[in-house]
């Protein structure tokens, strides 16, 4: 294929991304309860699932049959895809961390490098409460909402919210330190516990560099080719990338309420203000005075991992594509990536945990509660502790939020309010928490020699395609 006639990956995923949230913002505005009724349908929800209901009058005609057909179509292609994301997710931890840990020949390096990953992680997501914090006191979001406002969610939402509340449980610090051991490293596979999957990948790593070498060569070449091979299908499943994107959001925005967003809308953007300080402010601080390389280099390669936690909303679906963006466009050693990009994508939740200090200071604000230092103080500690205790998937920052809303006596029921737009914020906050997980590997990389420099990358992606198979994929330049 011509050059030219090549455009990146993230570009085509952009161009998805924004068709999705154009169409998806037609449909939310163009087509109700009545477009439904013309097509003769009653009960659209039922429709759609393709249950009958008794009593209901369903005439459908035959745009009603292509309009499901189209629904079915684009939700198929959107769960295809975050299938494809799930499928690689263990196996590319598995393999390549077992290879990366395999070539650190001494022990030290490897918790070094551990130390540096959960010191950084810990100081980025107090920064980041700390921001959302600071964002919240100023521009005081609770003051925009009226109590009838706030009275009518809770009336609307409650049921929801308090399902989610029921969720929530703090974590216990001794268990949760326990359960990275698994009883069973199969079962933690299967299950896909990613710090269980770290800690028995590593294990097998130092262990195979405490063996015979001429035993444990073909066991690395095994997984090294293994690796390859999972690199390989994230790029066959990165190829649907841009039409799974647009299928995702298209989805999410035809559902968004837009008229809540309307009554939320300080509060949205006073997280999503918070949310993109991290990543143009923060970060790029950080980046200057840590890492040797620029920011605008780190943006560009990570580009496509930023793009799919926002479609997807999951920093964990996301995992694979951080690998290869950091590994193939950053050029950072598997060594770092294979390690702190899992760790990462399991507890730094950078974007989650602002939002939860956003999220409780306004729920004060709507209450009428003003807090303390020492309460806000207790907000970052709990809120540092909640975010680490979030799974990366869809959602779960604001069940967490329960237990940061519990800390400091702040009404549950508030969640009900926010719950409307979570699902929006959850597609910002991911975006922050992937590009979060990024820069500490970056950092980490970085300082310890492991990263290549931009002239090295560019050479390695200039490779004609027969001379290393693995290095030509969707992704580009
Ligand atoms: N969806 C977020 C993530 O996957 C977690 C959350 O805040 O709900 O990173």
């Amino acid at each position: 294929m011509p050059a030219n006639a090549k455009l990146a990956l993230h570009w085509k995923i952009l161009i998805g991304l924004v068709l999705g949230i154009l169409v998806g913002l037609a449909i939310n505005m163009m087509w109700d309860a009545q477009t439904w009724a013309s097509m003769g349908i009653d009960d659209p929800a039922a429709w759609v699932e393709g249950t009958k209901v008794e009593g209901v009058n369903q005439e459908p005609s035959i745009i009603a049959y292509g309009a499901r057909f189209v629904g079915n179509l684009n939700s198929f292609v959107g769960d295809l895809f975050m299938r494809g994301l799930r499928f690689i997710a263990v196996p590319i931890v598995v393999f390549s961390l077992i290879v990366g840990a395999s070539s650190l020949n001494d022990l030290s390096k490897l918790s070094r490098i551990g130390g540096k990953t959960v010191g950084i992680y810990l100081m980025t997501t107090a920064v980041a409460i700390s921001v959302g914090l600071l964002f919240a006191n100023v521009f005081k979001p609770g003051s925009f909402v009226s109590e009838e406002t706030r009275d009518g969610f809770v009336a609307q939402f409650g049921d929801q919210a308090a399902t989610k509340i029921e969720k929530a449980h703090a974590p216990d610090v001794w268990d949760t330190v326990l359960n990275i051991v698994p009883q069973n490293p199969f079962n933690a596979i299967a299950q896909g516990n990613m710090l269980q999957v770290v800690f028995a990948s590593l294990l097998v790593g130092i262990a195979l560099t405490l063996i015979k070498r001429e035993k444990a060569l073909p066991v690395i070449a095994f997984f090294d080719a293994m690796t390859d091979v999972i690199i390989k299908i994230v790029e066959i499943v990165l190829i649907i990338a841009p039409y799974a994107v647009f299928a995702l959001i298209v989805e999410q925005i035809a559902e968004l309420g837009l008229d809540i967003l309307g009554s939320l809308a300080v509060y949205s953007l006073v997280v999503v203000g918070g949310l993109l300080t991290m990543m143009f402010v923060v970060y790029p601080i950080g980046f200057k005075l840590l890492a040797g390389i620029p920011y605008s280099r780190f943006f560009k390669a990570i580009a496509p991992a930023q793009l799919l936690a926002f479609s997807s909303a999951s920093s964990s679906a996301t995992l694979p594509v951080t690998m290869e963006c950091c590994e193939k466009r950053l050029g950072i050693k598997e060594e770092v990536s294979a390690f702190v990009l899992p760790v990462g994508a399991t507890i730094n939740m950078d974007g989650t945990a602002l939002y939860q200090g956003v999220a409780a200071v306004f729920i004060a604000q709507l209450y009428g509660m003003d807090l303390t230092v020492m309460q806000q103080l207790t907000i970052v500690l709990t809120a540092t502790l909640a975010s680490i205790g979030t799974a990366g998937v869809p959602g779960v920052g604001m069940i967490m939020l329960v237990i940061v809303l519990e800390s400091v006596g702040i009404p549950l029921e508030g969640i009900a309010v926010i719950l409307g737009v979570d699902r929006i914020l959850d597609m910002c906050r991911t975006s922050c928490n992937v590009t979060g997980d990024a820069m500490v590997c970056a950092v980490v990389a970085s300082s310890e020699g492991a990263i290549e420099s931009e002239a090295e990358v560019e050479a390695r992606l200039a490779k004609p395609m027969d001379e290393d198979p693995v290095e030509e994929g969707p992704l580009g330049d």
